[in-house]
């Protein structure tokens, strides 16, 4: 009231001042604009040419004309890029741009492809030559020398996978300038020589969302200070749209870009990979030859031409005074970066890593202030370099592909006596995948026509090879193929280091303490999706080689045996992962569901336990339409039923053993300190992979929440120790009245806080003084059930026999905190590890009595009393299944849970020690999870229902 009545007392005589003011002077000049990267610094003075000595057609647009600004002064956008590529592709006549597919969000995937006139005339032709180098069967030496000397080589230059790592991208419309302008005999020889494919942008959903961050960050004002937030906030440029790693793809082709990448590299099978990263600001530009550990079939002829390439590189660098260095670090184990499973095609994979400068000025440690624009300089010489590397050894390096890929197809190479099999039936929708991400990578499978005998079939359990029979259409993967090394460095089931690497590792760990390794040491899908293979001697097999296992017919519903009688409702078996998503989308469409804790029969057949029932009665007179629509969109099979009476001793389906699921609303924790990578995974598994709506809650709001809204909450990786002591009373009473709490890995940890109160499940390190309780009690679950009561015992009070010793106590004098601190550092860095299953538990739907489950990191989670250990990790020698696990992390690992769930009031804290869904990768933990997040609420908690 007061501040009215002054406005009011003072505005006439602003109003007649106003009136008498003079005329406002005009503005100096125009607003500035902010300044992105160095842009305004170019205006007067141009920066010197990449390629001085390049001369250029003054026809096609130079990359100043086509972004307006000069290369590498700012990150371009990805459409600048392709609208960029499309004016070369009208003013050239050597580039082409074809799309390759969509991320997404929907952004087009390209290639620009360049070929000097008389190639581009041909390249349908090239095409086909490259095919029949690629896959030699049925060539002559003859023919096949006319195909090395005529043919020209393939180039395939790739940017950017990582979304924030942008100097590369940039640097692919000046090599595409290059290219398709360059009329000096540098550029004009190489085109003679080489094709050249080039893959411009492979992450644009990531380096649009990191540019937006920096376009926002930037400034007025020039500032070359390192750190700051142009570095770009959660969740970060790295990944694709779900945030998935694209360079950790290749092998399991989980995201549409690789999948369009695989069809699209396929078709041109390059001879040389170029995959241009960026690391740390302060470091400088690593390049290839990479370092040990390589995978063991890693082909040796790529090491040779390693340093053939990157010696033709170094001097186009010294010449520039630049500082580089190979061999460091990025070790060659896993097969399914971007240049290793080029490699593995054929090709020879070249990684760079440049020192990343945001699309800015950086002052480094040194002082010595560097652009953006030099860091495009490197990508693109070293591009460049590399391109005449192989255009001048055109000839010897399509010889040498050509020999590989004979050896390759010949049964004498080391390897090639072995076949993979794989066993079919048990999971048909786990088979189907796989089959075609072997053939979607090129892999051959081929149908067995008749049933067939091995004398030893070694299975990838650590079992002992047996003779075996299989049946007619099981899967024979020959390893007398062109893909032959990659088949065998995918499909081994324990790769193992070579001595020489097993010691500079453990040097490491134990100099260091931290782990030399880059990344997963094991990555079997045969383990990771838990399916019936073996390796064999190598025979010949008849049958066809096939595209895919999709039935050519395939019902969604089932007609009763009695198709007369009225129907009673509907079972899906609950054994192929196709029953989890069918239950989640039928609660969706509104369907009561029930769980059966046992196997049964009915319908003329047998269900396995943890199968669905869906009864007519309760669902209203559209229930057999909506079951129909949730088993299509589910891929699944439901079997109507006329009667509930089982033919049998198994339960009848109106009984107690049918237990009513609820429908799960989902809340997903996003945003800090959750971790972006991890959460990217948690939410492509369930709104890709279930097809259930998500919602994505703001750990830095999450008191806005009302959480009594949903029966699921899902915590991914992280370090979330603080957050849920902030947040643990909240978490406490919603779960206590009936929510399901789903913790995985670092977010797991933090639940085990005992200041929490969330649950009884403990990390070792906060119960290494009582240890021998918690393993007497997991060797206790392990037996439960098994042992026969001993008569004699019960009746005639005989001494009881304890089921297992106590661990023998250590002798070394070292206190229990001591040994945990030490033994901590050996934690595993990805390995496949022997869960053995609670199979009477509906966490275990889909899953049999030994489940392969994914480990890394260095939570032990140990539990005991009221918390179940749905899934615990095996005892010492059979814990480990595939990839490196020291001692120490066994000793901390062995009979630690890998998977608790306890109920907790109304609801339920369900933890996993590792996550079950770490990149889409395995689906045999993958199962785990979905069984947790929709059949929990139902058959774990007690949600609040209507
Ligand atoms: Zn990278």
């Amino acid at each position: 009231m007061k501040l009215a009545l002054r406005l009011l007392s003072i505005l006439p005589i602003l109003c007649a001042c106003a009136t008498a003011l003079p005329q406002a002077p005009a503005l100096p000049q125009a607003p500035r604009s902010i300044d992105f990267g160095d842009i305004g610094r170019w205006k007067s003075t141009p920066p010197a040419p990449f390629f001085p000595q390049t001369t250029y057609d003054s026809k096609v647009p130079t990359v100043e004309q086509l972004l307006g600004r000069p290369a590498g002064a700012f990150t371009a956008h990805h459409h600048e890029i392709l609208a960029g590529l499309r004016k070369l592709e009208a003013s050239s006549k050597r580039l082409t741009v074809e799309t390759i597919g969509r991320t997404h969000e929907g952004r087009e995937l390209v290639v620009a492809v360049i070929a000097s006139e008389a190639n581009r005339a041909k390249l349908p032709a090239i095409r086909a030559a490259i095919q029949r180098l690629a896959d030699p069967r049925g060539i002559s030496t003859e023919e096949g020398e006319r195909l090395v000397k005529e043919t020209p080589a393939i180039a395939w230059l790739a940017y950017s996978i990582h979304g924030d790592e942008m100097s590369g991208t940039d640097a692919s419309l000046a090599v595409a300038y290059h290219y398709a302008a360059g009329t000096s005999a540098d550029v004009t020889e190489v085109l003679d020589q080489v094709v050249i494919v080039l893959d411009p942008c492979m992450n644009p959903d990531g380096r649009e969302r990191i540019l937006s961050m920096l376009e926002q960050s930037a400034g007025y004002t020039t500032n070359v200070d390192r750190d700051g937030m142009h570095r770009g906030r959660w969740p970060y440029g790295r990944g694709n749209h779900y945030l998935y790693d694209m360079n950790r793809d290749w092998s399991f082709g989980t995201q549409p870009e690789t999948r369009a990448r695989w069809a699209a590299f396929r078709a041109w099978m390059p001879q040389l990979l170029v995959d241009a990263h960026e690391m740390g600001a302060m470091d400088t530009f690593l390049v290839y030859p990479a370092t040990d550990p390589f995978t063991p079939t890693f082909p040796a002829y790529t090491k040779r031409w390693w340093q053939e390439y990157t010696a033709d590189l170094s001097k186009e660098f010294d010449a520039q005074g630049w500082s580089y260095y190979t061999r460091e670090w990025a070790d060659s184990w896993y097969p399914g970066y971007s240049d290793a499973w080029a490699t593995f095609q054929g090709a020879c994979g070249i990684l760079y890593e440049q020192a990343r400068f945001v699309g800015t000025a950086i002052r480094r440690l040194s002082g010595e202030v560097v652009t953006y624009r030099e860091g495009v300089h490197r990508q693109a010489l070293g591009s460049v370099a590399n391109t005449a590397t192989l255009a001048k050894n055109r000839e010897l390096a399509l010889r040498e592909y050509l020999a590989a890929k004979r050896q390759a197809i010949d049964p004498a190479t080391p390897g090639n006596e072995r076949m993979y099999v794989l066993a079919t039936g048990r999971h048909p929708e786990r088979e189907q995948r796989f089959v075609e991400l072997l053939v979607r990578q090129g892999i051959e499978v081929k149908r067995a026509a008749a049933a067939f005998q091995v004398s030893e079939a070694r299975g990838p359990m650590h079992t002992p090879a047996t003779a075996r029979e299989f049946p007619a259409g099981t899967l024979v993967v020959s390893t007398r193929q062109p893909l032959s090394a990659y088949v065998k460095a995918l499909l081994d089931f324990d790769p193992r280091y070579d001595q020489g690497s097993l010691a500079r590792e453990r040097k490491e760990l134990e100099t260091k303490g931290v782990p030399k390794s880059y990344d997963v040491t094991a990555w079997t899908p045969t383990l990771g999706w838990d399916l019936d293979a073996y390796w064999c001697e190598h025979a010949d097999i008849a049958g066809n080689t096939i595209e895919s296992l999709t039935p050519a017919s395939n019902p969604r519903v089932v007609a009763a045996p009695d198709a007369a009688a009225p129907i009673y409702g509907w079972i899906v078996d609950g054994q192929d992962d196709s029953a989890v998503r069918f239950a989640a989308q039928a609660m969706e469409l509104g369907l009561n569901v029930h769980l059966c804790n046992e196997p049964f029969r009915n319908a003329g057949r047998s269900f396995a336990r943890w199968s669905l029932l869906v009864r007519r009665h309760e669902n209203g007179v559209d229930a057999g339409a909506r079951v129909a629509e949730a088993a299509t969109r589910a891929n699944a099979v439901a079997y109507a039923t006329s009667g509930a009476r089982s033919p049998d001793e198994g339960p009848d389906l109106g009984g107690r053993h049918f237990e009513l699921l609820a429908h799960a609303r989902i809340a997903v924790l996003s945003n800090t300190p959750v971790d972006n990578d991890s959460f990217g995974h948690v939410w492509h598994a369930l709104d890709v992979e279930l097809g259930v709506p998500v919602t994505l809650a703001d750990a830095q709001s999450f008191r806005s929440l009302d959480l009594r809204r949903y029966e699921v909450l899902v915590l991914a990786d992280g370090s979330l120790g603080a957050w849920v002591s902030t947040h643990a009373e909240e978490l406490r009473e919603w779960t206590r009245a009936g929510g399901t709490l789903i913790a995985l890995g670092g977010a797991a940890a933090a639940v085990c806080n005992p200041e929490a109160q969330l649950t009884q499940a403990r990390l070792r390190g906060d119960v290494v003084s009582e240890l021998d309780s918690y393993v007497r009690a997991a060797r206790r679950a392990r037996v439960a059930g098994t042992i026969e009561p001993n008569p004699s015992v019960v009746f005639d009070a005989q001494a009881v026999q304890e089921p297992a010793a106590a661990p023998k106590k250590d002798e070394s004098g070292e206190t229990p905190e001591e040994r945990e601190a030490r033994l901590r550092v050996y934690a595993p860095s990805g390995v496949l590890l022997r869960g053995e299953v609670l199979e009477d538990h509906w966490l275990s739907a889909g899953c049999r009595a030994e489940l392969p489950v994914y480990y890394d990191g260095s939570n032990a989670i140990y539990a005991k009393d009221s918390v179940r250990t749905a899934v615990r990790l095996a005892e010492g020698a059979r814990l480990r299944l595939g990839g490196l696990l020291w001692p120490e992390a066994r000793e901390r690992l062995e009979n630690a849970s890998w998977c608790t769930v306890e109920r907790v009031g109304n609801g339920q804290v369900i933890l996993f020690a590792s996550a079950p869904t770490f990149r889409g990768w395995f689906r045999g933990p993958l199962r785990v999870f979905h069984n947790a997040v929709v059949y929990g609420p139902g058959a774990g908690a007690n949600p609040v229902r209507d």
